[in-house]
């Protein structure tokens, strides 16, 4: 069985170990065209913040470990098309410029996502940067060590962790988005309240509701940020504002959303035989609302790279779907949520009822304790859970896993009331946070 694999991050590393653990005798070939594979780009904004002194952890394949399970990794090689229907490849050679073709028996899609770049006057000036992957990472680090004054454009959970960064650097820094609230996608208002008095109180500016028209520049460098509320001196400029799949190979090809999204139903298979998909370039089945939905995040792509490996030649593993669960650090507060906020909910048009429960997480009598504020999003008449955040500053963020299992199983409000949970002073109360959330519902 000849296997071709497109790409080698998460989605790619995953399903290329997995399918020379499963099928020894597979003929496994991937391309990658950038020079290193396996980048964990959720290290960036800690690399960045000198956190991580050391960026070779933040790597945790290359092809000399796939070589040794016999897999061949062709790296600085770029595919650049595919005729599905005659299983062929033209890839070209990045290094030589030499290009050939090659052939599948089993297509693996792993292309992941690109930035969005919008076409906003002055984004080719220099230090409009992008943060994506391991040389940006280096760039960023590079530019910025002559940078006083820092923007970084897109307050979703890249731009908001850069901020942390750069200001715990000792930058001046600027977070600019259009939406009036930083991390609107995972979070209600009263959660990014605290995250934004927490960003204000350590001197960033929050420039919200603004849109940015265009950048100016000297000398071919960028110099200000200019929105439709006003103007940014700046020496960096770091754009985060999403990302798009990368799939313009098979458009026409195979099903993909809208937004260029594969389809894939839940054995990781797209609308051709024999070719699979997984990660970025996907959209998932999102089990809140029970539809696709483009979630780029690296846990989607590792399980999804797994089970391609898995189902490659017999449909064996389904794949459960995704809440999109998430966690971020911000200063002293830890964070997590899953499933629907009760505004996304409101977005997706489901008639929802929330309950919050703010208390001490563990017993007033022990030495410490502190306060967690835990919200549940749940459906009015069948009163199915479809979502959660919590916010503390002890790290309570598991629980949000255990919310994650009860999304996923489509447990009820009523139900979780009266789940088994734990109690012992060092970590909780007799009734469990998520008992009493559940319980003040009732
Ligand atoms: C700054 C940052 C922080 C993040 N933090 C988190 C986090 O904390 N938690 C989390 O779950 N997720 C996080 N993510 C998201 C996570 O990194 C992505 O979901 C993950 O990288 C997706 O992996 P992937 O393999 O599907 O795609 P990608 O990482 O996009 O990799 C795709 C690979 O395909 C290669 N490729 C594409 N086209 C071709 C072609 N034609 N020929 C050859 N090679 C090609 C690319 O070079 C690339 O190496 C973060 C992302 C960023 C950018």
């Amino acid at each position: 069985m000849k296997v071709a694999v497109i790409g080698c991050t998460h989605a790619g590393t995953a399903a290329i170990i997995n399918t020379a653990n499963l099928y020894p005798d597979a003929e496994i070939t991937v391309y990658e065209r950038n020079d290193n594979i396996s980048f964990l780009s959720c290290g960036i904004a800690l690399y960045v913040g000198g956190v991580i002194k050391d960026p070779q952890g933040l790597f945790y394949s290359s092809p000399q470990e796939l070589s040794k399970l016999g897999v061949t990794t062709k790296m600085l090689h770029h595919v650049e098309s595919v005729d599905i229907n005659n299983k062929k490849l033209q890839v070209k050679n990045l290094k030589t410029n030499e290009q050939f073709e090659d052939s599948f028996d089993k297509l693996i899609i792993t292309t992941g996502s690109w930035p969005i770049i919008p076409p906003i006057e002055g984004i080719n000036l220099k230090n409009v940067l992008l943060s994506k992957n391991f040389n940006h990472a280096n760039d960023i680090i590079e530019k910025a060590k002559d940078a006083n004054n820092v923007v970084v454009v897109g307050a979703g959970y890249i731009g908001v962790e850069l901020v942390e960064a750069f200001e715990m650097n000792g930058k001046n820094v600027t977070l600019i988005d259009m939406q009036d609230r930083i991390l609107p996608k995972y979070l209600d208002k009263e959660y990014t309240d605290v995250a934004e008095k927490a960003f204000r109180s350590h001197g960033v500016k929050l420039a919200l509701g603004e849109k940015v028209q265009r950048f100016e520049g000297k000398d071919e460098t960028v110099k200000r940020v200019v929105t439709d509320r006003g103007q940014y001196e700046t020496d960096l400029v770091i754009l985060c504002i999403g990302f798009k799949p990368n799939t313009e190979l098979f458009k026409d090809q195979i099903d993909l959303l809208d937004n260029g999204a594969i389809i894939v139903d839940e054995y990781m298979r797209t609308s051709k035989k024999d070719v699979f998909a997984a990660g970025d370039n996907c959209a998932v089945i999102y089990n809140p609302t029970g539809e696709h939905r483009y979630i780029p995040l690296a846990t989607n792509a590792v399980r999804m790279g797994t089970l391609v490996a898995r189902n490659l030649v017999n449909p064996r593993t389904k794949y459960m779907g995704t809440q999109g669960t998430s966690g971020i650090k911000i200063y002293e507060h830890c964070i997590a949520a899953t499933g629907l906020t009760e505004e996304s909910a409101k977005d997706a048009r489901i008639d929802v009822k929330t309950v919050t429960v703010e208390d001490n997480y563990r017993p007033e009598f022990m030495p410490t304790y502190d306060s967690a504020k835990l919200k549940v999003v749940y459906e009015k008449g069948s009163k199915k859970i479809l979502g959660a955040q919590i916010i503390s500053k002890t790290d309570l963020t598991q629980c949000i896993n255990t919310m994650s299992v009860v999304i996923q199983n489509k447990m009820t409000i009523d139900e979780l009331a009266f789940v088994d949970f734990f109690f012992q002073p060092h970590f909780n109360k007799p009734w469990n946070l998520l008992n009493q959330v559940a319980l003040q519902a009732e």
